[in-house]
């Protein structure tokens, strides 16, 4: 599709040398156009034309439009400090201590605005100079050396996000071959791949996210070094990982993106209890459950309908903590509530160390946890207390996905809330009435069958 409106053989460097400067592509020779980039971008980059500075849209804007697709946002380099940006604009906020940035903003949309990063001498970084600075693994803790548009372009991650493309020619510059990757549909590291990887191991986990969105190969060298150097992903900041969580799982790519990172062994710096028990015997079950929620988030995002990474956590999450809470149970006299908050803590104190799952996220899904034990109990006025519950979609949802994955019981008492919500008021006394009484029979049933149980033939919560 690219192929066919890109005109070929009629770029050329900037420089005679065939090795240095960038390509350049001429309007003629490209389909990128005013009309593809947000009027807000578009403003940025004529008001630091204007202000004497060079700018750029650069990144993710050049090549998902040179892909036929629509970009997530917009981004800008350019040659003006942060202060000469802020300067510029009455709607700008200066970010970032690692790596600082200039966002101006218009409302809801927000178009980032990085200043051109230079390179950083090592002795400069692992000094105390307060621009840059590097970790014992080679890791940049910060990246605020500014410098030329070339040393900018070997600064990004991979070749096809070193496009520049310029509202004062319109010529697209690409500096890394990135055009011919593109058409090749590669992801390639600019420089060496394992000092790329080892500057930022987040980069790892940018390829896999790349490959699946733009439907693209890793190169070779490129992804070599990638599960050796997994382990590097442990000295990010557990609320970068949760960033990199969400533009990985709530995407429309998670089910291809889960499969990718447990491939190259990644997908444990996310969830470590969780791989451990994919990769336990008997984990259909827990492999089941979260392709089935994985998969209703990429089809919801596909028909634009809203979702929530509560459910996400609720989802992989969930039979992790159906484990700990039998263990407990097993190992202490906790009761069946008291073992649920037990294992909970515990399972979310160790699971914060890898990503930092904010509060707002944490507790619409233990929500939808406790609703899988409320959905048990129907007599009285309890069905319909569950029933207001805030949470009740969700949770609703869950048992739906739970039943799908285990059958059984479980489609019966899924069946039982789909009925009862579509139910009048007389149909739904009824049914409360028949349940209760099914339930006393049950339990009469299991105290002929077993006399001596110790818990009196009481329905076990959150077992099933
Ligand atoms: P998308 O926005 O669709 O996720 P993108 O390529 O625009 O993709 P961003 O995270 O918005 O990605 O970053 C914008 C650009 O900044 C990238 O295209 C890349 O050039 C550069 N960049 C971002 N993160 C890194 C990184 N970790 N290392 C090097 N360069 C990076
Ligand atoms: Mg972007």
């Amino acid at each position: 599709m690219y192929k066919k409106v890109f005109k070929k053989g009629q770029s050329s460097r900037a420089q005679s040398s065939q090795t240095q400067g960038p390509i350049v592509i001429t309007r003629d020779q490209h389909p990128v156009s005013r009309q593809d980039i947000s009027s807000n971008a578009l403003k940025v980059l004529y008001r630091l034309n204007k202000g004497g500075y060079d700018a750029y849209l650069v990144g993710g804007g050049v090549r998902d439009i040179l892909l036929g697709q629509q970009p997530k946002d917009f981004d800008i380099a350019t040659n003006a400090t942060p202060e000469q940006i802020k300067a510029l604009f009455r709607n700008c906020r200066l970010i970032g201590r690692r790596f600082r940035l200039a966002h101006i903003v218009f409302g809801r949309d927000i178009i980032e605005v990085a200043t051109f990063r230079g390179h950083h001498d090592s002795q400069q970084a692992q000094s105390g100079d307060k621009k840059s600075k590097q970790s014992e693994h080679g890791m940049l803790l910060r990246d605020n050396i500014y410098g030329t548009i070339d040393e900018d372009a070997e600064r990004r991650d991979f070749t096809i996000n070193a496009l520049y493309y310029s509202v004062a020619d319109f010529n697209i510059y690409d500096f890394a071959n990135g055009v011919k990757d593109i058409e090749n549909r590669v992801i390639r590291l600019i420089g060496d791949p394992e000092t790329r990887f080892r500057e930022d191991p987040v980069r790892m986990l940018r390829a896999i996210r790349f490959a699946t969105k733009l439907d693209m190969t890793i190169e070779a060298e490129t992804e070599a070094p990638i599960t050796r150097l997994a382990p590097l992903l442990d000295n990010i900041p557990p609320a970068r990982m949760f960033e990199e969580f969400l533009k990985l799982f709530v995407s429309g790519k998670a089910v291809a993106n889960f499969e990718q990172l447990r491939a190259y062994q990644l997908f444990t710096y996310f969830f470590p209890i969780v791989e451990q028990a994919l990769s336990a015997p008997d984990s259909d079950n827990l492999q089941a459950l979260i392709n089935l929620a994985l998969g209703n988030t990429d089809d919801r995002l596909a028909n634009e309908q809203r979702v929530t990474p509560a459910f996400l956590f609720a989802a992989i999450l969930w039979y992790p903590l159906q484990a700990h809470i039998n263990q407990l149970k097993a190992s202490t006299q906790l009761t069946p509530q008291d073992a649920f908050f037990a294992a909970y803590h515990e399972l979310m104190s160790e699971q914060q160390r890898s990503i930092a799952i904010p509060k707002r996220f944490q507790l619409p899904m233990k929500d939808i946890w406790i609703l899988q034990d409320k959905f048990y109990k129907r007599e009285g006025k309890k069905a319909f207390k569950t029933l207001e519950h805030p949470k009740f979609r969700a949770g609703y949802d869950f048992l739906l996905l739970r039943a799908e994955v285990e059958g059984g019981e479980l489609l019966e008492l899924a069946k039982w809330w789909t009925d009862f919500q579509q139910a009048n008021p007389d149909t739904r006394s009824q049914m409360i009435k028949s349940t209760s009484k099914n339930t006393s029979s049950r339990r009469n049933t299991r105290r002929r069958r077993k006399p001596k149980s110790s818990n009196g033939g009481q329905r076990q919560p959150n077992n099933h």
